[in-house]
């Protein structure tokens, strides 16, 4: 079979394919210290448990509006005003089968062949390859860690072409944590002004995982004269631990929105009943669960930054959300493995550490970061501890020669 050339332009997502080698190597028998995952380690909360049950037996099986149940988008609605004092209308929102399947909509809803899309690295393994899946082109524009891996006024503005649709913004952002000031949101809102033809899509999935003072800020609350030109896009899978009930949604211009649901009618007709049942509660119901599991979280990326910082070689900058690490590991490459293998990419050394001390992390190339590697915390404290034990161990394995 000839697979077309959207499916040939694109990789399968390095962070499903990391899960996907750490579960064939515990069903070795392997003990594999596992910091892949991309997902919350708690369970989803009862009461949002319940509100699915309840539906599954009120009988809210059936097929459901395209963008949503009435009740679900009210809720996407009320939580827009409540947490950034943003005024959506019913036709402004849309829900989906997670963020990532109204991201990709959004994208093939709007991109033609050649439209450029500026993606700030390190950036989220999809935004590339969802770019290219839709006929775009991703300009990869490099944020270093000395900028804080954000976008600066000057490197939007140097990004932008006639051809560009879109930049995306992920803030808090995987795999860095760093998250943009209100103040640094409006600096780049000043350049965006200046080009009307571009779009912003804001991916707040990590918003209410935050460890800063004062509320993380959000572009269209930030800049209201860009209100109309920002699809904000968020969803229930992180905040709520429920990744894999697959609700996410996207609030912005009505137009577009009405693009998405065309697809969308073509695509599922409509994300499941019962899960969207589910997210109307989180996202309605009592938040303790949130602020709980962010006190969790505080406490894991604490001991990681203070782990990896007492390592000699690694380093890595403290995040403002999300749950990831992004450690510098540039130090040990060219070094040597007592095998006697050159570590010459972060690639190789994230394959040290599997294969010397069974510790599985991502590798920054994946996310445009080349000489990082990503760690999750989102897992428990021991392992956490054990890991960082363990990484410092394979690197006090590589030596400046050959041995
Ligand atoms: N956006 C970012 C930055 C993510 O890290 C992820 C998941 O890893 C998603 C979106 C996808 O979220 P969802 O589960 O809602 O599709």
């Amino acid at each position: 079979m000839t697979t077309a050339k959207r499916v040939r332009r694109i990789n399968p997502s390095p962070s499903v394919a990391a899960a996907q080698r750490v579960r064939e190597l515990k069903s070795r028998g392997l003990a594999i210290h596992d910091l892949t995952v991309g997902e919350p380690d708690f369970d989803t909360p009862e009461h949002v448990k319940a509100a699915a049950i309840r539906a599954i037996e009120s009988g809210e099986t059936k097929y459901t509006p395209v963008n949503g149940t009435p009740a679900l988008r009210a809720a996407i609605i009320d939580r827009l005003r409540r947490r950034h004092g943003l005024n959506y209308t019913d036709a402004q929102i849309t829900v989906g089968g997670g963020a990532k399947q109204v991201i990709f909509l959004a994208l093939t809803a709007t991109l033609d062949e050649g439209d450029e899309v500026v993606i700030p690295a390190p950036y989220w393994v999809s935004y590339p390859d969802m770019v290219r899946a839709n006929d775009g082109t991703p300009v990869i524009v490099d944020c270093p860690e000395a900028d804080g891996f954000k976008l600066t006024p000057d490197r939007l503005r140097a990004a932008l072409t006639e051809r560009t649709r879109w930049i995306v913004l992920n803030s808090p952002g995987n795999p860095t944590g760093a998250a943009y000031t209100t103040g640094e949101l409006r600096s780049l809102a000043e350049v965006l002004l200046e080009h009307p033809q571009v779009r912003v899509l804001t991916d707040e999935i990590y918003d209410e995982i935050w460890y800063d003072d004062g509320e993380h800020s959000s572009l269209a609350a930030a800049e209201p004269r860009l209100v109309d030109r920002v699809f904000l896009t968020n969803g229930v899978s992180k905040t709520y631990a429920m990744t894999g009930w697959r609700i996410g949604y996207g609030a912005g211009p009505a137009d577009l929105v009405a693009a998405i649901n065309t697809l969308q009618s073509q695509l599922s007709s409509c994300p499941s009943s019962i899960s969207q049942a589910a997210a109307a509660a989180a996202l309605g119901g009592p938040q303790d669960f949130v602020l709980e599991s962010v006190d969790v979280y505080r406490t894991r990326r604490d001991t990681v930054v203070k782990l990896i910082g007492e390592t000699p070689g690694l380093s890595c900058a403290t995040p403002s959300g999300a749950f990831y690490v992004l450690v510098d590991c540039r130090p040990y490459l060219g070094r040597f493995t007592p095998a006697g293998t050159r570590i010459e990419t972060d690639e190789d050394f994230a394959r040290h550490l599997l294969e010397d001390q069974q510790v599985a992390v991502i590798h920054g190339s994946a996310y445009g970061a080349p000489g990082y590697f990503r760690i999750s915390f989102a897992t428990s404290l021991e392992i956490l501890t054990e890991a960082c034990a363990r990484i410092a161990a394979a690197c006090a394995t590589l030596s400046e020669r050959p041995s």
